[in-house]
């Protein structure tokens, strides 16, 4: 009963059967108002005074011969052959028919029941004519026992009526199969995307909805799917990063247990030098935990940020003071063009982490010789936001790994990135925080040109 297709079949007979059954009511309601509209005549016919002069003629004749005369002349029927009958009806009454006290029919309107006998409830209903207390004729319209109608209108109401019935049958038949057909349509594909659903609640990550029936339903599937997409997505993404973590740690916790047991055993020497590089592993160790930490609650929206007005140029340029020296012993120009004071909607620790991944990474990438410029601006085409970019005169990025170098634990140079302390985690960060505090972030880049690394953070 809660099934969509038995409700919309259901809905379908219940919407036939009440249609055929107020066509039926409404030609019965007429039948009954034609009664109605008899029941008007013959009190008109009572009041127009034609029993008293039918049983006036009764009375002086004695016999009903030359009725039809009298009742021409009374103008209550017209002569016969001007179309007498039909004319009834365009008086718009059924024709008129005398019986004498026996019955027999002794005048028709019509002229076909001249000579034969009303039925007993034919003459129940009809007007008695009455002279010296006896009943000495009926006057009634047509065949009155039938109710107001003429036999062939009756025939006509009947058949009707067997018209209605069996109209109602086919009618519900076919509202019954079309119901069916539309809600099986309906109904199937529905079912398809609650099976879709039910394969991916049970981890079938490529279960899918086939996209098709009309257009709303076709539109649950398609964001299903896209769901499913962005479920699978995060799915692999949540794979990747188990592994990628077990791996990062890995790599540092097998030095330091190599290098500790060589030690133990007195293969290496317990000098400063070796607990030296020992501390190093610890403090990527340490790095990489800080940095999974932070970009887990950034991820999750649960890193706290203090958000107030910043002024970004001064925040640039402190950023970029501080790489200076860095710069000046790998001989890399670094150059800050933002004069204007942008008040930006940040939170400044973050934005300086911001500018402190950008600058390393752009350091690390450009070679002796080259430049890097950062610029701050608001665009005129984008007046909310202040634009920022990090500029260098590096190795580019392939246009393959693009795409990627947001992601976590994405080096472009595994080797080389490892070596010098990186952690694959340092653009993922950035997306997150700038993200977080309703800005965008994004790189050109071409390979042996340089790379551009831009954000945005929203205007006060
Ligand atoms: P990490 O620098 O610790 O490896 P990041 O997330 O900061 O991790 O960077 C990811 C990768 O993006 C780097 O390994 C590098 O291949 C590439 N990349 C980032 N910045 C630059 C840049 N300025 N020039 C060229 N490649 C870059």
């Amino acid at each position: 009963m809660n099934r969509l297709w038995v409700r919309l079949t259901l809905a379908f007979l219940i919407v036939t059967l009440v249609g055929v059954a107020v066509v039926a009511l409404i030609a019965d309601w007429s039948a009954n108002n034609t009664f109605r509209q008899y029941l008007a005549r013959q009190d008109a016919l009572t009041q127009s005074g034609a029993l008293d002069a039918l049983a006036a003629f009764y009375q002086q004749r004695g016999t009903w011969d030359g009725v039809e005369t009298m009742l021409v002349n009374a103008n209550l029927v017209l002569p016969a052959g001007r179309g007498r009958g039909q004319a009834s009806q365009g008086r718009g009454r059924p024709p008129l028919v005398l019986a004498d006290a026996s019955g027999r029919v002794v005048f028709d309107e019509r002229g076909t029941m001249v000579g034969t006998t009303i039925s007993p409830e034919d003459r129940a209903g009809a007007l008695q004519v009455v002279s010296d207390g006896k009943t000495v004729g009926y006057l009634l319209f047509g065949s009155q026992g039938r109710g107001a109608l003429a036999p062939g209108e009756q025939a006509f109401l009947d058949q009707l009526r067997v018209g209605f019935i069996v109209a109602g049958l086919i009618a519900s038949t076919l509202g019954v199969l079309l119901g069916l057909v539309i809600s099986r349509t309906v109904a199937a594909p529905l079912a398809q995307v609650a099976q879709a659903a039910r394969g991916f609640a049970a981890r079938d990550w490529h279960a899918r909805a086939s996209v098709r029936g009309a257009e709303e339903i076709a539109e649950v599937a398609r964001e299903f799917n896209t769901m499913a997409d962005e479920l699978q997505r995060a799915e692999t993404l949540r794979r990747n990063l188990m592994a990628d973590i077990a791996h990062e740690l890995r790599t540092p916790l097998t030095v330091l247990q190599g290098n500790l047991s060589a030690m133990l055993d007195e293969v290496y020497p317990l000098d400063r030098a070796e607990i030296a590089t020992l501390y190093d592993e610890t403090r990527v160790l340490a790095r990489l935990v800080n940095d999974l930490r932070e970009l887990s609650l950034a991820e999750s929206g649960q890193l706290p940020l203090n958000v107030q007005a910043v002024e970004v140029a001064a925040l640039a340029q402190t950023a970029v003071a501080n790489f200076q020296a860095a710069a000046d012993l790998q001989n890399v120009r670094v150059t800050c063009d933002a004069s204007d004071a942008l008040l930006a909607r940040a939170d400044p620790d973050r934005l300086a982490q911001v500018f402190r991944n950008l600058l390393s990474n752009a350091l690390r990438h450009t070679p002796s010789g080259g430049a890097i410029r950062v610029r701050c601006s608001v665009f005129d085409g984008q007046p909310e936001f202040v634009t920022v970019s990090v500029q260098d005169t590096g190795d580019g990025i392939a246009p393959e790994d693009l795409p990627r170098v947001f992601d976590r634990f994405y080096r472009g140079d595994k080797s080389r990135a490892r070596a010098s302390g990186g952690t694959g985690l340092g653009l993922a960060i950035a997306k997150s925080l700038i993200e977080a505090m309703g800005g965008k972030i994004g790189v050109e880049s071409e390979r042996g040109k340089g790379s551009r690394f831009w954000f945005t953070v929203p205007t006060t």
